[in-house]
């Protein structure tokens, strides 16, 4: 059994120490014993890198999500046995300024940062005003690139060479399943590009600030209520938001599931609006990656006005 393993098992067996791992290189780790096939064990810090890496590194890795479902990943605090897996994985796969306590746990040398594997796109407009303890403000840019799927297509061929990299006996099996999911998110790159070309409003208020690559490669317009889903955003910042959504025609609020509704209520009641829910993926949806940015199309294009 491989990629057909929930994050609710693979949070059983994290519990439970049962969990085996290995070395890719076969270097030092001398009392660990090896898994089954002597897989590398690859550590996925969020869910959307955890759905790439099953994806890229197919049956030749073993592939556990550090972030258990339903956990608002920002502000997630490390277990030991969270701490011990890093540690003995032999690659982990994680986004500088999502997680800081996985930004401070995890070694250079065995990491592959998503971030630095394209262009990324300046912090919040607001970040400065926000939280000092929230995660985003580790770094300038904004985390959340999974939300273009041109940018993950291209994390998905440097993630397979660095895969190959590690594990060179399986080196082609990395680079064939890094370009076939490459392929299957340039499909829903287009899927989206043309779903959201013919809008009445291009205005998404959001209840966290998250989208903003979604909204950069779809020509849109974000406006979070808070960056940060932790915070309570300020009266003030409420009415500015609420005002900016009458000026243009904003007929829905999104809210996500992990974070309250109560915000987006408030905010949807003031303007006359709608809530729908957009999902940001920062925990595992009810399907996958790609069918949940699906739902996300759908939920977009009626809440926008699209016609495709
Ligand atoms: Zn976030």
């Amino acid at each position: 059994m491989m990629s057909g393993f929930s994050r609710s098992s693979a949070a059983g067996l994290l519990a439970g120490a049962a969990l085996l791992t290995v070395a890719a290189c076969g270097s030092g780790s001398a009392e660990t014993a090896p898994a089954a096939g002597g897989k590398p064990e690859v550590v996925a810090a969020i869910y959307p890198l955890q759905w790439l890496t099953e994806q890229v590194g197919g049956s030749d890795t073993q592939v556990t999500g550090l972030t258990a479902p339903g956990v608002e990943p920002h502000d997630l605090e490390l277990g030991i046995q969270q701490v011990t897996d890093l540690k003995n994985a032999a690659l982990t796969v994680y986004i500088k300024g999502v997680q800081p306590a996985v930004d401070d746990a995890v070694d250079a040398d065995k990491s592959f940062d998503a971030a630095t594997a394209v262009t990324t796109l300046p912090a919040g407009e607001h970040a400065e005003e926000e939280g000092e303890e929230h995660g985003h403000e580790e770094v300038s840019y904004d985390p959340h690139l999974w939300l273009d799927p041109s940018r993950l297509a291209t994390v998905a061929t440097k993630l397979g060479e660095r895969l190959a990299t590690a594990d060179p006996a399986h080196a082609q099996g990395y680079k064939d399943r890094a370009a076939k999911t490459a392929a299957t998110l340039g499909t829903l790159d287009q899927e989206l590009a043309k779903g959201l070309t013919t809008c009445k409003t291009k205005t998404l208020v959001t209840a966290h600030e998250a989208f903003g690559y979604l909204a950069e490669r779809y020509k849109l317009k974000q406006v979070g209520i808070t960056l940060d889903p932790e915070t309570e955003p300020s009266p003030t910042r409420i009415s500015e938001v609420a005002k900016l959504a009458k000026a243009e025609g904003v007929t829905t609020i999104f809210t996500e599931s992990l974070v309250s509704p109560k915000v987006a209520e408030v905010l949807a009641s003031q303007v006359g609006a709608k809530t729908a829910v957009l999902d940001p993926l920062e925990t595992k949806p009810a399907g996958d990656y790609l069918s949940a940015m699906r739902d996300n199309l759908k939920t977009l294009q009626t809440a926008l006005g699209c016609t495709a």
